[in-house]
């Protein structure tokens, strides 16, 4: 076995990983990237079909990323946040901001019958912290604080998420979350958030569609049930007086749920109705944020020249691209371009006003981490956001959305293959035993890891959530590297469920 491989299992635990299955079979230790490629230590070369588990952009040793941080290494690596400033960051903040800003909703979809409700204030400050469930965690503290004192210091503000979520690893992110699987255990450490269904119209008790192939969204029959029940919630929790402080939710596709994408409309009205119920809303963009919900709101089969003409499709943040404004958006894997660990959350002036003060007062803002605002992290993310800016880093990713969209067509001839669902540059694979009773394979059958494992052997590297594979690539990603990483899990699939 490989000497590192061998450390590896003497020493490290894995996240997310039965140790036991872990320990059974030599790892692969990678040694270097290229573009969308990994080697490890035999010479073996691997697609990374998830981005590194969702965190890069451009692909691996990118020479404009890595010339950017080698830059900053020759002036310092790290200095504190606390009580000192620095270049990169601030001037990171200030292009967050920046690409952050949204415009009004109406002027963009033109096709909305009544405006927006009350026009939001404008993101305007930066929290800086070093992942995503910090990132989520600021928020939640601010969003907490700021009801308090916005409505006195007595009430207990409550926060509503949605069924299936999962916003980070610590335990105020976790308290977010609506996995079971994963937050069962901890069940006495949470606090208690509520939660509300998430539109999975694949398996929408709601939709009396027939099965077809072609993504649920697009031929499901229901009566926005869901948004009903979203109502219904906001209007129960008013009448306990005590309305939500704040609604939680990744727009447009939520991640970890299972890659469950939005229909079309239920965002504009979800969130309609968390502002007139006087919630705050706090948008977890840390997957779906920096491009990856593509060129369009949703997939279209035109996604080509005219999608790099658009000056709109600049727009890095489902946010900005559907003109939904929330007052806090959480950032982190992509920040870098995927290079070094980076967060932020940012905010608006109105919440940033709530914590000033005589020093005396004690409304500072009581939270922070050793690492805010890097200086490393800072300099990538600068050099990640020219080049997502950039005329030819645009004409890619219309590409490779089409491309993808094209290729994943041709898993609907397979019998296991029950869903696919593309929201921009990312898609789920949603594995049955039968798509035409949608029958689910049970967790302890391992389909997804064995369909993984499978590509795996082939060249192509993914992780399943449950029976969901998912397919992320890099935005360098070739044509031909996606049709490989499309053709590898048709075989895959053929090879474990035949
Ligand atoms: C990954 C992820 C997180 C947590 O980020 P970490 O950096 O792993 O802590 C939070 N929210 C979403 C939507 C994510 O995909």
């Amino acid at each position: 076995m490989n000497p590192f491989a061998k450390l590896d299992q003497q020493y490290v635990w894995h996240p997310f990983t039965q140790m036991r299955d872990w320990l059974h079979t030599e790892p692969i230790v990678i040694t270097s990237g290229k573009g969308a490629t990994l080697t490890d230590v035999h010479g073996h070369q691997y697609l990374d079909a998830n981005a590194s588990i969702w965190t890069n952009l451009h692909g691996h040793r990118h020479p404009q990323l890595n010339a950017a941080i080698i830059r900053q290494l020759k002036q310092i690596s790290h200095s504190s946040a606390l009580g000192l400033a620095n270049e990169p960051a601030s001037v990171l903040a200030e292009k967050l901001v920046a690409a952050a800003q949204v415009t009004p909703r109406q002027a963009v979809a033109g096709k909305r019958k009544k405006p927006a409700l009350a026009a939001p204030d404008k993101l305007a400050k930066v929290f800086f912290s070093d992942n995503g469930s910090t990132a989520l965690e600021v928020a939640l503290k601010l969003a907490y604080e700021y009801t308090r004192r916005a409505r006195g210091p007595i009430t207990r503000p409550k926060f509503l998420s949605l069924t299936g979520a999962y916003h980070g690893d610590t335990i105020g992110a976790v308290s977010l979350g609506h996995i079971d699987l994963f937050h069962k255990s901890f069940g006495g450490m949470l606090f208690k958030t509520d939660q509300v269904m998430a539109p999975y119209c694949y398996r929408c008790p709601f939709n009396r569609a027939e099965t077809q192939r072609e993504d649920a969204r697009k031929y499901r029959k229901c009566h926005w049930e869901c948004t009903g029940l979203v109502a219904k919630k906001f209007t129960a929790q008013k009448r306990r007086g005590n309305p939500y402080a704040a609604f939680v939710y990744e727009p447009l596709m939520q991640g970890a749920a299972g890659m469950i994408p939005q229909p079309s409309g239920w965002l504009e009205q979800v969130t309609d109705l968390a502002r007139a119920h006087g919630a705050l809303l706090i948008a977890d963009e840390v997957m779906t944020g920096f491009g990856r919900t593509g060129l369009t709101c949703h997939v279209t089969a035109e996604a080509s020249a005219a999608a790099v003409a658009d000056p709109a499709n600049t727009n890095l943040f489902a946010a900005t691209r559907t003109g939904i404004q929330p007052d806090f958006l959480c950032l982190a894997k992509g920040l870098t371009g995927g290079y070094l660990p980076m967060a932020a959350t940012l905010t608006t002036q109105r919440v940033f006003d709530a914590f000033l003060g005589e020093y005396a007062e004690f409304k500072t803002f009581f939270h922070g981490h050793s690492f805010t605002g890097n200086q490393l992290g800072a300099a990538a993310g600068l050099a990640s956001l020219d080049l997502l800016q950039s005329a030819a880093s645009v004409r890619d990713r219309a590409r490779l959305q089409q491309t993808l969209q094209q290729e994943l067509k041709s898993l609907w001839t397979l019998p296991h293959v029950g869903d696919i669902r593309q929201v921009g540059l990312v898609a789920g694979v949603e594995l049955v035993k039968n798509w035409q009773t949608r029958a689910p394979y049970a967790l302890s059958e391992r389909a997804g890891i064995r369909v993984c494992e499978a590509m795996a052997r082939r060249g192509v590297l993914t992780r399943s959530i449950g029976s969901v594979i998912v397919l992320m690539p890099p935005y360098c990603t070739t044509d031909k590297e996606v049709k490989r990483m499309v053709g590898v899990l048709a075989e895959a699939i053929g090879e474990v469920l035949h």
